[in-house]
């Protein structure tokens, strides 16, 4: 199997009715940079930047930041990465920072929040990686965004960052692309006022489904209760699918879901074109997109998100089973 997925790794991701999905890899260690280059990815999807900060014993300074920043991009070689800024707390402990004993740390003091709260962390962050992306694209995206107002905020102090640099003299990013992770439900009631500020869209499904059905994503005896594959789950992606496309926002998805076959196929068949996982999930990825015609899988799932089923899962593995993918 494992050569099989080998002999698939240049060739592109497309269904047998044309259609090129863009699968690229989530990474938090330099090492899952060149499982990018192993597997052909199309680049890095998900940076997790609080993974370096986990494994030190302080917060690291702009200077060691921006080398870090740039190593990566070096790494990358010219594909694209997505940065994510830092999302501590919750099931991500950083060693010198004080949790104050939360009683629901997923739903508590991190990501943005912390960083919202502690803007320095952030605008060190943000500096270092303009610094880094001299030249080239920055990606930037943050993590736990509730509402539109949080990101607003993130993204002046980006933009006071960039204004920054500039003064200084130092070269800024041939661009800058910004984007918010959806993870929690209630930026699905924000979406007009969201798109028309950001350029891309990375749906967190962990996060966005343990939020969306109040289920702890770490807890075994709830795990088997609600599925991924729910019509509660597609309806509400369905959704921003079709405002995404209208509004023109570069949409992916970058939570585990992203990297099982199955999941991959039920949101490439609702209409998802970018999908980031593991790395060692894109050769079955990529082998299911590459047996899969896409058109006809469209019609299906529109008819199958609108019944009334637990989940989709049983339907959809038959539906995979009958046509060899
Ligand atoms: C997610 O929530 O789906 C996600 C990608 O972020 P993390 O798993 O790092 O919380
Ligand atoms: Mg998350």
């Amino acid at each position: 199997q494992k050569a099989v997925y080998a002999s698939l790794r240049d060739k592109p991701a497309v269904t047998k009715d044309g259609v090129e999905i863009s699968l690229n890899v989530n990474a938090g260690l330099l090492v899952d940079l060149e499982h990018l280059k192993e597997v052909g990815a199309d680049g890095v999807g998900l940076y997790r930047t609080e993974i370096p900060f986990m494994a030190r014993s302080d917060i690291p300074g702009v200077e060691s930041q921006v080398a870090l920043y740039r190593k990566i991009m070096d790494e990358a070689d010219g594909k694209p990465v997505v940065f994510r800024t830092l999302d501590a707390g919750g099931d991500k402990v950083l060693p010198y920072w004080d949790n104050h004993g939360e009683e629901n740390p997923a739903m508590g003091w991190r990501a943005i929040r912390v960083t919202l709260d502690r803007p320095y962390l952030l605008r060190q962050q943000l500096r270092s990686l303009i610094r880094a992306c001299g030249g080239r694209e920055l990606n930037v995206m943050f993590p736990m965004v509730a509402e539109v107002s949080e990101f607003m905020q993130a993204k002046r102090l980006l933009d006071m960052e960039i204004e920054r640099e500039s003064i200084k003299g130092h070269r800024l990013p041939s661009r800058v692309n910004v984007g918010v992770m959806l993870e929690v439900p209630s930026l699905l009631f924000q979406m007009d006022c969201l798109l028309d500020q950001i350029d891309f869209l990375s749906v967190g499904s962990n996060d966005l489904f343990q939020f969306l059905f109040a289920s702890d994503r770490g807890n075994p005896r709830i795990s088997s209760r609600y599925d991924t594959l729910s019509p509660a789950v597609l309806n509400a992606l369905s959704s921003v699918v079709k405002r995404c496309h209208e509004e023109d926002v570069v949409l992916s998805l970058c939570g585990e879901m992203g990297g099982r076959p199955l999941d991959a196929m039920a949101l490439v068949g609702i209409g998802f074109r970018k999908l980031s996982m593991t790395a060692s999930a894109v050769g079955p990825v990529k082998m299911m997109i590459r047996s899969l015609t896409l058109s006809a899988l469209e019609d299906f799932m529109k008819l199958q998100v609108s019944k009334p089923k637990r989940s989709l899962r049983a339907i959809l593995r038959q539906y995979a089973k009958d046509r060899d993918i």
